[in-house]
């Protein structure tokens, strides 16, 4: 018998529940693997039909592969692909869906005159698969749910539209035009609030409003906290049309009276997992009692859509349509992932032992905790790497300059927790490294999509512990492939 087993997914070919075995057909491979009936895991209600899309262990053996615990994909489970739609979905008749990332341009999504300018200055040439099925829901009004990651686009993708809905650009500069002597605050009512979780992708998405609408003549502010307010409170007094904000803040102003939300027209909820995960549910419940029920669009966006959010979406959108871009199975393929068994002791040495190599040119690191990520910047830097923590402890200038110092190339190496993670745009990072694995398989997904933007290679490694085997297999089965394991290396148990 060959050792060599990893999970990965394919087609039941055929399945004889009388006999109680079959064929499948892998995805990756051409060979049809063995499927018998005690490799199901749950043999009551598994029910295996021909034609079931299914995950399972491949073991190879002399008589050929066999499947093993196989777990049958629940439709619930299954979102929509980026190249399928809702049966119920009426705006996107399969024939359009077909078109998206064949040849959409950005001047046929019905974009004005001042946003096409502004998309050609920042260099963009076409659409990414988010923008092109994105904006012309969102133009029409309707709520949408959208699953996609930070890096496939998904800013722009509701910015834009965001931006054209507002009204007409004429009307805009006109009203900042008006003589001084009539107080602008009355002029300018708050018609799009747009939440995240973290203060650095808050001021992302300000930042691309004021990119996408700069001949608009529409105004934003970024709320967030663990700033003075005054220089928030003051944009908010002169008058603006977009919020974006976490949701901490936020509702400090609106308590203190200085942002009404009861004109809010739009509303769009990014990264509603992670808010969801860093326990902003609440708040964010109050906020949206604040808003106009009626006539409200409201889009959500998550990089995962487990059942909480799923729930929750029903409570915030109303016949919302879905869409799912999985950057993933692209982007997976183009970057090179490894795991290194390794103790915990052994973990420092083995990160230095592997930034020696200087190809490793931008790296993220991430710890579980902050404390971690201190402990490991303190000691790289005794050995001369430089490198600088990026966590919820560090004030926000702190963050703020740990991010430029990274972007720019002045650190090397970028030592993160998840959660400060989710702000960063940083292109060319060319290693992620997990110096521990995510709790969440899900999470390591998020982490190596932070290498190989904008199709660029990336490299991402794991140290897993020797206790962590059951993890690294949830996670191969969640990006459906094998993470190569590193057998040499000098720290191996
Ligand atoms: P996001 O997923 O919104 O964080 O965007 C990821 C990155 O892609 C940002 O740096 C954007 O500036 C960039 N971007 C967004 N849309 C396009 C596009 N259509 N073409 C090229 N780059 C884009």
């Amino acid at each position: 018998m060959l050792k060599e087993t990893y999970r990965m997914t394919g087609t039941v070919k055929w399945y004889d529940e009388n006999k109680g075995f079959g064929f499948v057909k892998p995805d990756m491979n051409g060979e049809d693997v063995f499927l018998h009936h005690t490799s199901l895991q749950q043999h009551d209600d598994i029910n295996i039909v021909t034609g079931d899309r299914i995950s399972f262990i491949i073991q190879k053996r002399e008589k050929g592969p066999v499947a093993l615990e196989v777990e049958r994909f629940e439709e619930e489970n299954e979102l929509l692909q980026f190249d399928q739609v809702e049966e119920e979905n009426e705006l996107l008749q399969s024939d359009q869906v077909d078109q998206v990332g064949i040849g959409i341009n950005f001047t046929d999504l019905d974009l004005n005159p001042e946003i096409l300018r502004a998309i050609r200055d920042a260099g963009y040439v076409d659409p990414t698969p988010i923008q092109a099925l994105a904006i012309p829901i969102v133009l029409k009004g309707q709520d949408l749910l959208g699953c996609a990651q930070t890096g496939t686009g998904k800013t722009a993708a509701f910015a834009l539209p965001i931006l054209q809905r507002l009204g007409k650009t004429s009307d805009n500069q006109n009203r900042s035009n008006i003589s001084n002597n009539i107080k602008k605050q009355n002029l300018r009512q708050i018609r799009v609030l747009v939440l995240a979780p973290t203060r650095e992708l808050a001021i992302q998405i300000g930042d691309s409003f004021s990119i996408y609408g700069k001949y608009t003549g529409l105004k934003n502010v970024v709320i967030y906290g663990g700033v003075g307010q005054n220089p928030q409170v003051k944009k908010l007094q002169r008058g603006v049309d977009i919020v974006v904000a976490t949701p901490g803040r936020l509702l400090d102003l609106i308590r203190q009276g200085y942002i009404n939300l009861s004109h809010v027209k739009m509303f769009v909820l990014d990264e509603g997992d992670r808010m969801l995960d860093m326990g902003f549910i609440h708040d964010i419940r109050s906020v949206v009692k604040m808003m106009p029920q009626k006539n409200r669009q409201s889009l959500l966006f998550s990089a995962t859509i487990p059942r909480e959010i799923k729930e929750f979406a029903k409570t915030i959108l109303h016949n919302p349509l879905e869409i799912n871009i999985s950057p993933n199975k692209p982007t997976l393929e183009i970057i090179k992932q490894a795991a290194f068994f390794i103790s915990k002791e052994k973990k420092q040495a083995l990160l230095e032992y592997l930034l020696a190599d200087a190809t490793i040119t931008r790296a993220l690191v991430f710890t579980r905790t902050k404390h971690g990520a201190d402990k490991v910047v303190k000691k790289l830097r005794r050995k001369g790497i430089y490198s600088e923590p990026i966590h919820g402890n560090k004030s926000q200038t702190a963050r703020q300059n740990a991010l430029k110092n990274f972007r720019t190339g002045k650190t090397r190496v970028l030592v993160a927790t998840d959660v400060a993670s989710r702000g960063i745009d940083v292109d060319d990072i060319s290693h992620i490294i997990q110096f521990d694995l995510p709790d969440v398989p899900e999470t390591y997904l998020h982490r190596i999509g932070r290498t190989a933007r904008a199709g660029a290679g990336g490299t991402a490694f794991a140290f897993c512990e020797k206790n962590q085997r059951k993890q690294l297999k949830e996670i191969e089965r969640l990006i459906r492939m094998p993470v190569k394991i590193v057998q040499n290396h000098p720290y191996i148990f």
